[in-house]
Formats: C-alpha cells, sequence, structure tokens
C-alpha cells in the first residue's frame, strides 16, 4: 500500500516536473528535471523560496538562474565547497572592481594632463583659429573621458550586481547550513551554537533562559505501523506546532530524530511551562489524516522537559535538568509537561 502511493506520488511530480520544464522551455538536462522534481515535492523549502522569489518578481526564470539555485541547493558538491567556490568568485568580482577602478584614475589623470597642455598652449595664444582647434581638442578629450567613464561605470554596475547575486548565494549557504531540510527548524549546530550564546547572556545580565525538550511519544510504533514517510509527515506537523507557539527571539530547533528543543530567552521557568503546555495541546489537537488515502490516523502526542538558567549552570547541565524532565513526563504516562521542580523529577544534574 505504501509502495503504491509512492509510486502514485512519483508519477505526479513527474508530470508536474515536466510541465515546468516545457512551459520554461528548458533544455533536456536532468538536473532541470531534479530541480522540477524537488519543486514539484516542495520538500526543500529553501529551493521552493528560491525559485518563488524569481518567478513572482520577473514572471519567468531563466536557465542560469535555474543554474544558480540547482548548485546552491541540489549540487551533490560539499557545503564547504560551494563556499570556496563562493569566495572565488567574489575574489575575482572584487579584483575586477579594483581594475576597473584604476583604469579609471588612469583616464582621469590623462585628461588632468591634456588640460595642462591645453592652459600651456593658451598662455601664448594670440591667433583665433589656433584658439578654435584647441578648444575642439579639450572637447574632444572631454568627450573621450566622459564616454570612457560612462562604459567603466556599467562595468562596475554589473560587477556590483555580480557580488550581489553572489551575497545572496552565501545567504543561501548559510540558511541551509543552519536550517533542517525536512522541518525548516533550525538544526542541531545551531542549536549548539545558540545556547551556548544565550547561556552567555544569560549569566551575564542575569536574564531568565528556560530549555524545551520535547519527544514524541510512542513514534516508533506509528513508524512501524504507518512508514517512515508518514512518520516524516507528522514531524513536520509536530514542527509546525513548535514553530506556530513561539516567537521573537526564541529558538525552535530539530534537536535529534523526533526530538525537538526550544530556547525561550528573557523567559521563566513558569511562563516555558505554559508555552510548553501550548505546544503540547496544539499538538494533541490535530487529527492526522494520510494525504494520499484519506486514511484517519488518529492522533499523536508529545510529552516535553522544562528547565531553566540558574546562575552556575552550564549548557551541559541545563540539558540534562530538562531531559531528566522529560524522562518524568514519560514515565509518568506521557502526553505530559514536566519541569525542574516538580517532585516527580530526578534532578541529579543540577550543580552544586
Ligand atoms: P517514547 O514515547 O518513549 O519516546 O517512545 P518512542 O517510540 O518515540 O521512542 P524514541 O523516542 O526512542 O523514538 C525513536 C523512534 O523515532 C525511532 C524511529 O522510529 C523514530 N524516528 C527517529 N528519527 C526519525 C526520523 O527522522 N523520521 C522518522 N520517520 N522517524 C524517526
Ligand atoms: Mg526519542
Ligand atoms: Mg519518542
Amino acid at each position: 500500500m505504501a509502495q503504491e502511493d509512492d509510486h502514485k506520488r512519483t508519477i505526479v511530480y513527474g508530470e508536474t516536473a515536466l510541465k515546468y520544464i516545457r512551459k520554461n522551455v528548458l533544455p533536456a538536462y536532468p538536473r532541470f528535471y531534479e530541480l522540477w522534481y524537488t519543486y514539484a515535492a516542495g520538500f526543500n523549502h529553501s529551493l521552493n523560496r528560491a525559485i518563488n522569489d524569481i518567478a513572482g518578481k520577473a514572471g519567468h526564470i531563466t536557465t542560469e538562474q535555474l543554474q544558480q539555485i540547482y548548485n546552491s541547493f541540489l549540487s551533490p558538491t560539499k557545503l564547504g565547497d560551494r563556499i570556496d567556490e563562493v569566495g572565488e568568485r567574489i575574489s575575482d568580482e572584487i579584483a575586477d572592481m579594483v581594475d576597473i577602478l584604476g583604469q579609471s584614475v588612469d583616464s582621469v589623470s590623462e585628461y588632468g594632463a591634456s588640460l595642462e597642455g591645453a592652459q600651456e598652449q593658451l598662455e601664448d595664444l594670440d591667433d583665433p583659429v589656433k584658439l578654435k582647434k584647441l578648444v575642439g581638442h579639450m572637447l574632444k578629450a572631454t568627450k573621450n573621458t566622459s564616454a570612457s567613464n560612462k562604459a567603466l561605470q556599467t562595468q562596475l554596475m554589473d560587477s556590483r550586481r555580480q557580488i550581489e547575486e553572489l551575497q545572496e548565494s552565501l545567504e543561501a549557504i548559510r540558511y541551509e547550513s543552519l536550517t533542517d531540510e525536512l522541518t525548516t527548524l533550525s538544526n542541531r549546530k545551531h542549536f549548539d551554537h545558540t545556547i551556548d550564546r544565550m547561556v552567555g547572556d544569560a549569566s551575564e545580565t542575569g536574564e531568565p533562559l528556560s530549555l524545551l525538550l520535547t519527544d514524541i511519544d510512542h513514534f516508533k510504533k506509528f513508524n512501524d505501523t504507518y512508514g517512515h514517510q508518514t512518520g516524516d509527515q507528522v514531524l513536520r506537523l509536530v514542527a509546525l506546532a513548535v514553530k506556530q507557539n513561539v516567537k521573537g527571539h526564541d529558538i525552535a530547533c530539530r534537536y535529534g530524530g523526533e526530538e525537538f528543543a526550544v530556547l525561550l530567552p528573557h523567559t521563566s521557568l513558569r511562563q516555558a511551562v505554559t508555552v510548553a503546555e501550548h505546544i503540547r495541546r496544539a499538538v494533541l489537537s490535530k487529527e492526522l489524516v494520510k494525504r494520499s488515502t484519506g486514511e484517519n490516523l488518529g492522533r499523536i502526542t508529545i510529552s516535553i522537559g522544562v528547565s531553566s538558567f540558574t546562575k552556575d549552570d552550564t549548557t551541559q547541565s541545563m540539558i540534562a535538568r530538562a531531559d531528566a524532565a522529560l524522562y518524568a513526563a514519560k514515565a509518568a504516562g506521557r502526553n505530559l509537561v514536566r519541569c525542574e521542580t516538580d517532585p516527580d523529577v530526578q534532578n541529579d544534574s543540577r550543580v552544586a
């Protein structure tokens, strides 16, 4: 059944991809098929956003733009290689700009020299014919300089545009390197950096900082029953519930396979428990319907553990307390929120 669904979906995505290829009159390179297939499937959000941004503004998309999107989002080249490549292209563009500016300086000095020459000639000039010739000469020099400056300006504008495009590519690479592809939440790497930074800030300022650790209940059973792909849909749904219940400076991350973490700066333990309750209820309120078949899959639940920064905390001790609270929520029957001060939470990890 699951295989049949996958097959049907593949045909739909494939046909949609061909439709886009036809509409954009693209050459028969397999990478364009891969790109549009991914677009039709919608699981690479950054790629869809990049295409929509261009197609939305310009109404169409060129082969070069698609190639660039392919390089940014699908090319099997490693992220590091792509960063190197963009860096190299930025250096080339900067070298071109310096060259253009050098040419501009040369052309201005040349013009200056020709003006000085004219001044010398003016000093001993009494013949109107010679004067006319000299003025003609100066006019020509002025026109030449103006034309060459215009050409240099066009080249500079071109370089500037190229650098702006490269900056966008860098931004796309940065976004991708910090984002979890399946859920579009921040990834673990982003979480690790952010919690270190936030713990540092909280110990300096004394502002509260709280952490939620979330784990889906009995998810293994769900996967075993309905298949991994449906499991992935559930991960997206939980991610959405998390996203919809946090705001501002909060950072929601995919912490592990089916675990999510939320960092809540300027938020006390009590307030964090309220946020956790909202997320728990949001997930519980969603009835799962398998898109392809309409089959009702019931509901899923999550358990959440909450901890708050205390002055002697390290990143690890704060995570350990949220984890202990999460463990207590599971032990108490799941579909629950527990925080570090609840009586059934074993806080051996609280640092002395
Ligand atoms: P518990 O209520 O105790 O959390 O039970 P559980 O079955 O959810 O156990 P656990 O938290 O250890 O869940 C691990 C399971 O989560 C294993 C695997 O089936 C599923 N899982 C982990 N990562 C992914 C993923 O990326 N996609 C999918 N579909 N499933 C995943
Ligand atoms: Mg787990
Ligand atoms: Mg679980």
